[in-house]
């Protein structure tokens, strides 16, 4: 697969979607990139503006999606298959939108011929610009293959995890299933610290060379909490529909979710406290919502 010749459309150039575009056209792709919210305001240096995802359906060879959910997933898929002038054949879907709907995409989307497979990402919006996301692909070897250097333009961690479609979503909602745990988690624990007088430093330094060292204690809490900065780039109520997503897979294929049932009625009970929060600032709701 030439550079010069194959064309990559993005779809969504969101807080993940424009870094991430803006990498594979740093790497020298030709990408054309849209977004439902405004494409003006939000497409990175090095990539072209299309008016609309079928502008973009017809442009490019290989689509990539970073979209909000799998209802938006879905009403691209069903998009592709109405547009028979189409040239995409491939779609490599970004977003976390749980193995249902990934399959479901695939289904759509083989009746016409055209591949889907997951790519979701971690990492965020710190480690889409600095390219050190992980990318977790669900596909066959063939598509992987192809699409090698292309990944790796912009994540730094790739990884086929499987061969079937829905396969890289699993990995991505265990995932985050124990991200939005440790964060939940550890913002109980330091509230309770805080209540016996213990500063948010000291227990930093104390858990980060102890035994409750998570992502929480290593990452949020010193990086985007102590800052008061809050400003991860994900948004509370993205990380309550994957808990949500991830319990409902589990209840589904019936593997035991008992923690992620109770770490998700948190998360939802942040996301309608805080609509509009960033991830991070769970630590202000436990806080908030504790006694005294
Ligand atoms: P975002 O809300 O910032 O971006 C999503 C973008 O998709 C928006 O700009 C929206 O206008 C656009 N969009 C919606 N429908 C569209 C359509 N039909 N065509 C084109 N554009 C459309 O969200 P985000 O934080 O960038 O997350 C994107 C995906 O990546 C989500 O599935 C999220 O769960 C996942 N994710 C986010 C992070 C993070 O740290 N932000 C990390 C890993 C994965």
């Amino acid at each position: 697969m030439s550079k010069v010749e194959r064309v990559y459309g993005f779809l969504g150039l969101g807080n993940m979607g424009s870094p991430m575009a803006a990498n594979l056209a740093a790497a020298g792709f030709d990408v054309v990139g849209y977004d439902a919210a405004g494409t003006k305001d939000r497409r990175p240096q090095g990539v072209r503006g299309a008016d609309s995802v079928a502008e973009v359906i017809r442009a490019a060879d290989t689509v990539l999606l970073s979209v909000p959910d799998g209802r938006v997933t879905l009403a691209i898929a069903d998009q592709i298959v109405g547009i028979s002038d189409r040239r995409a054949t491939v779609v490599i879907d970004l977003s976390t939108i749980g193995p249902v709907a990934a399959q479901d995409a695939a289904l759509r989307l083989e009746e016409v011929g055209v591949t889907y497979v997951d790519g979701p990402v971690s990492g965020g919006v710190a480690g889409a610009r600095a390219r050190t996301i992980a990318l977790m692909f669900g596909g066959p070897t063939d598509v992987f293959e192809a699409h090698r250097d292309v990944l790796a333009s912009f994540a730094g961690n790739v990884f086929h995890v499987g061969e079937q479609a829905g396969q890289g979503q699993a990995m991505k909602l265990l995932n985050n299933f124990l991200s939005a745990t440790a964060l939940a988690a550890t913002s109980e624990a330091f509230a309770l610290g805080q209540a016996y007088g213990l500063e948010l430093e000291t227990m930093l330094d104390v858990v980060n060379v102890s035994t409750g060292r998570n992502s929480a204690t290593y990452d949020k809490f010193p990086n985007r909490v102590l800052t008061g900065t809050f400003d991860t780039g994900f948004h509370t109520r993205l990380m309550a529909k994957d808990v949500r997503l991830f319990n409902s897979v589990a209840g589904e294929v019936g593997t035991l979710h008992e923690v992620s049932n109770a770490v998700g009625a948190v998360w939802n009970a942040c996301e309608d406290a805080m609509p509009a929060s960033d991830f991070s600032e769970i630590w202000k709701y436990v806080v908030n919502r504790s006694r005294g």
